[in-house]
């Protein structure tokens, strides 16, 4: 049957062959150190899986208004309002599936063919694909490893051209494990004060934060920045809801509204009885069911990256955000490992997995062949026992 030019030019995950064999592996009975998976090991909250129930038996069974029940868009504006300093009309959300979804709808409804998106890279592997789904050309600006691979606003500043519509910024980062500083932030938002360049901000790892680091909503700079940012967040990562497919867009209203009648056509609502589950996680035991996954988070985050550093030819900024260490493992490239060729990131993700059992992600699909991606949302234990063997099959 025929296939549409446009999914034809989508290229299937090259995180992909990793997983599948890592699963392959694991059905045969080998044991796998996995981290590759980009999810929290945490179980959801029981008060909100006990929400949910409730909803369910109360018969919140039946269509939702498409961008999402009110009393959610309410509890998100609240949020906004009270923990990011930022002032949204419910009309002003819209409830996705997924953050994911978020990003994919944003980029539908502002971007046109020809259009330019300045793509910091490292970038979370969906963003140039729902940019080009859109018809628009991700214009990539690399970050350089000295300053832990966020961009300055020099950089920002040399990539706009008068194609450029959007800039994406996500801090906490994914893959890099990096947060803006509330000045880095600041600058970048300042190279675009007066102009027309929408920004997509992800913040789905706001409460992911390590040490001294501060989050700021890239919207809460100035009220130029907040009419020109959609505010991207999420249920996944904060709650441990990754299945639950819950994410938020906020923003002008007329782009909004795009997203609506886009969505009122494609998914409708998101899934009702989540949507009174997310309504609850957002209310009161929320802080504290946080703290305790964040402090957990802090002492891999640590753990993994002083581990990391001892390795020899290993150089890992230490995460000051979200779940991952991305560690720059170029100096063993060129070099055969027990008879196989490490001839980049994808060589290193494949021969480590076959020849010691640990699964990782490439740093190439994030633009990033220098590195690797390894996801710390595993046990200490977990941490330790594949870090072990990283650090063995090194010295091969
Ligand atoms: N943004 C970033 C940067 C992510 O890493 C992810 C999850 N991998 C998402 C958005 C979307 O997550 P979800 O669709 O589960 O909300």
């Amino acid at each position: 049957m025929k296939v549409s030019e446009r999914t034809q030019n989508v290229p299937p995950s090259a995180t992909i062959a990793v997983t599948a064999r890592a699963q392959q592996l694991k059905a045969q009975g080998i044991d796998v150190v996995n981290f590759g998976a980009g999810e929290p090991d945490f179980d959801t909250p029981e008060y909100i899986k006990d929400a949910a129930i409730e909803a369910l038996k109360a018969g919140k069974t039946k269509y939702t208004a498409a961008r999402g029940i009110v009393e959610l868009r309410e509890a998100i504006a609240e949020k906004l309002q009270n923990e990011n300093g930022l002032k949204y009309s419910p009309e002003q959300i819209i409830v996705n599936f997924g953050g994911k979804h978020s990003v994919y709808e944003a980029m539908q409804a502002v971007l046109d063919p020809g259009d330019e998106v300045i793509l910091p890279c490292p970038y979370w592997v969906t963003y140039p694909e729902a940019i080009k789904l859109a018809g628009a050309t991700p214009g990539i600006v690399t970050g350089d490893k000295a300053n832990s691979y966020k961009i300055t606003p020099q950089q920002l500043k040399g990539a706009i051209t008068e194609k450029t519509v959007m800039l994406v910024i996500n801090s906490p980062n994914n893959p890099g494990g990096f947060t803006y500083t509330p000045d880095e932030l600041a600058a970048l938002a300042n190279v675009l004060e007066g102009t027309d360049i929408v920004v997509l901000s992800d913040e789905i790892y706001e409460k992911l934060i390590y040490g001294d680091t501060k989050f700021v909503s890239f919207a809460s700079f100035s009220e130029d920045a907040y009419n020109r940012t959609l505010t991207l967040n999420g249920f996944s990562k904060t709650f441990s809801m990754t299945g639950w497919r819950l994410g938020y867009t906020a923003g002008p209203l007329e782009v909004i509204k795009a997203m609506a009648r886009l969505q009122s056509h494609s998914t409708q609502n998101p899934v009702t009885f989540a949507q009174y589950a997310a309504v609850a996680a957002l209310g009161e035991p929320a802080a504290e069911a946080i703290e305790s996954m964040r402090v957990q988070f802090e002492r891999r985050a640590k753990y993994m990256a002083q581990r990391l550093n001892d390795i020899d030819g290993v150089i890992c900024p230490e995460p000051t955000g979200a779940f991952y260490c991305f560690p720059d493992v170029s100096s063993h490239y060129g070099r055969t490992i027990n008879g196989a060729q490490i001839n980049g990131s994808m060589d290193f993700a494949k021969v480590l997995l076959e020849q010691a059992n640990v699964a990782l992600v490439p740093g190439l699909p994030f633009g990033c062949d220098s590195n690797v991606r390894l996801c710390f949302a595993c046990s200490i234990e977990q941490i330790t026992k594949g870090l072990d063997r990283l650090e063995k099959w090194l010295k091969g």
